[in-house]
């Protein structure tokens, strides 16, 4: 008789129970509008519908993720929505293989970029730059959050969208932590405290998507030279090699999209093991005992690292800071820092609801948030209408 299958190598990686945000934890499930359960919905999967019903999640498909314009010439380069999307496949897969929450993975990870200005990264440092002129400066998680608990106007009952403790306290923390001294505003989130679990394999579940990605939007676009690829990434070169081996009739580009599936598979497994790894050395098998933790414990093994820095170290020189984008990021600092410093000037000129917050919230603030909003052509249209009206 054959013996029954006791594990796969999935259940091996298998974190303690207690390591997993639980759904009937009150505190973290609470809401700052109190809300009766649904019948049939648990808290998360109510926070993922609400994230994915947003006008702010609906924008993502006209921000930039890397591409600028010249993504309009390409029908397949990812915008920041389908970034987002291969995201929350990596965060639900890895979440679930180590047995943590994947429904809070993956409402993480659909907002996890919602807080993004238009036009990338470029856009991003425009309107930081601006608003430090004027003694503040523009954090994505911080906006993000304004969005889901502020800006977003769905419900007749609350402001924002009323998400779950744990749901927030993800959002900002899920990227980099905020102290407590310097954030009292943020009191609620558990500042002293490392975030969930779930929470830490975004951040990481990011670099997985964009890593692989961008090398393949990058070699779409023709600004990555395959050779240079080839030469420069030893992480691409190795797994290209395997492929041409095994399929040596494949042609360069699925050779490359071979290459690039075992690299996002290589880091994706390498972080749950690694991260398992962590949580068995540190002997915590609780949620608590892990958010007590100096550090985060989601991390990849220093020889894949090793690897992710060197590939990150490609990307940045030879596509995010590549003279090939320098017209597109120059173009996108001078119409984010134009507009700002003229509604700055004049707050009227914004639509009224804006203006009216600038006189609330001061008008640096109101205007890189009305800023912050946009998609790239929104942005694009109000910087011609600017142009025609001067005309
Ligand atoms: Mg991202």
């Amino acid at each position: 008789m054959d013996e029954p299958a006791t594990s796969s190598p999935a259940t091996s990686l298998r974190l303690p129970t207690g390591i997993a945000v639980s759904e009937d934890d009150p505190l973290l499930i609470s809401r700052s509008y109190p809300e009766a359960p649904h019948p049939y919905r648990t808290p998360f999967a109510r926070d993922c519908g609400r994230i994915l019903h947003a006008k702010a999640f609906r924008r993502l498909a006209g921000k930039t993720q890397v591409f600028t314009r010249s993504g309009a010439e390409s029908d397949h380069s990812r915008s920041r929505l389908t970034h987002t999307l291969e995201v929350a496949q990596v965060a639900r897969t890895t979440a679930a293989a180590l047995g943590l929450n994947a429904a809070l993975a993956e409402t993480l990870a659909l907002v996890h970029d919602i807080g993004h200005p238009p036009f990338g990264h470029a856009g991003e440092q425009a309107l930081d730059a601006a608003l430090r002129h004027h003694g503040l400066g523009f954090d994505h998680n911080l906006h993000a959050l304004r969005i889901v608990t502020t800006f977003e106007e769905r419900y007749a009952a609350f402001r924002g969208l009323n998400l779950t403790l744990a749901v927030r306290e993800g959002i900002i923390k899920h990227s980099r932590d905020y102290s407590p001294a310097a954030h009292p505003e943020l009191s609620e989130y558990f500042l002293d405290k490392r975030p969930t679990l779930e929470a830490q394999l975004i951040d990481l579940a990011d670099e997985i998507a964009y890593l692989t990605a961008d090398i393949e939007d990058g070699l779409a676009a023709g600004v990555l030279d395959l050779n240079l690829v080839l030469d420069e990434v030893p992480f691409f070169a190795g797994f290209y090699a395997e492929a041409r081996r095994e399929f040596p009739a494949a042609n360069p580009q699925l050779l490359s999209n071979e290459a690039l599936k075992q690299i996002l598979n290589t880091l994706a497994t390498d972080l749950m093991t690694e991260t398992a790894r962590q949580v068995s050395t540190l002997g915590a098998t609780t949620l608590s005992e892990l958010r007590a933790n100096q550090g985060r414990v989601a991390r990849f093994s220093e020889p894949i690292e090793a690897e992710r820095k060197k590939t990150k170290a490609f990307l940045y020189a030879n596509l995010y800071q590549s003279p090939a984008l320098e017209a597109e990021h120059a173009h996108a600092e001078q119409v984010v820092q134009t507009l700002f410093a003229e509604w700055v000037n004049d707050p009227g000129l914004m639509p009224a609801d804006h203006a009216a917050r600038a006189h609330a919230e001061g008008a640096p603030r109101a205007v890189a948030d009305y800023i912050a909003g946009m998609t790239d052509s929104y942005i694009q249209q109000a910087w011609e209408a600017r142009a025609a009206a001067s005309d």
